[in-house]
């Protein structure tokens, strides 16, 4: 057995990691250490993110380890929130009041292209490998579904039928997300690296 730890307090992460890692790995998490701390996330960059949080989690245990890191990336914006999605409102910020906010910054804007980028860093002492996944799209003139989380009501995927992600539901979202591909990428990675 490969033991691998993940830095995430996520359980929805990391039952979505579960279901699809190799059968010779087994996955510890922040919860399952028993750490509790926020980890920093002081960099300028979804790469540099995703890599303080796997090489701080590697410092303490010396262990394979993976972190991820997401942003919703807008054109018309330079590609803002980026880094600051998860807080584009401020620190009292909801998932409400990002969106509102967003709407508002593209309030009468026709050009509306974005995308989600997810960043997984893997770092086992030896090497540092980055994974990219990404699903472009655009931003809704307004909210629309109530299925999945975070802006998943005004982000429409280019793949779909003009549904935003809260509308096509969870099983077409996790097949095209950004999340879903870094992690196929990664995925495929572990299978080669034990072979
Ligand atoms: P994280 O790095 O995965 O925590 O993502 C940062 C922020 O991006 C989250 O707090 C959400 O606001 C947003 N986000 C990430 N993935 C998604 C998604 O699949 N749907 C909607 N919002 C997302």
């Amino acid at each position: 057995m490969v033991k691998i730890l993940f830095a995430t307090h996520n359980a929805n992460k990391t039952k979505e990691i579960r279901a699809v890692l190799p059968e010779n790995y087994s996955m510890l998490t922040l919860d399952d250490l028993n750490i509790t701390e926020e980890i920093p996330e002081t960099a300028d960059t979804l790469e540099g993110n995703a890599l303080l949080k796997a090489q701080y989690l590697y410092n303490k245990y010396g262990q394979p380890c993976f972190a991820d890191d997401s942003g919703l990336e807008v054109d018309f914006l330079g590609g803002a929130p980026g880094v600051h999605t998860a807080r584009y409102a401020g620190d009292e910020c909801d998932s409400e009041k990002n969106m509102q906010k967003l709407l508002g910054a593209l309030s009468g804007q026709a050009n509306r292209k974005a995308r989600f980028r997810t960043i997984i860093a893997y770092v086992d002492g030896k090497e540092q490998k980055i994974f990219e996944g990404i699903v472009d799209g655009s931003i809704a003139l307004g909210k629309r579904g109530t299925e999945g989380f975070g802006y998943d009501p005004v982000f429409v995927p280019d793949e779909a039928d003009g549904r935003t992600f809260a509308e096509l539901g969870l099983d077409v979202k996790n097949r095209i997300s950004h999340r879903a591909r870094a992690m196929q990428k990664f995925i495929t990675f572990l299978k080669e690296s034990t072979k």
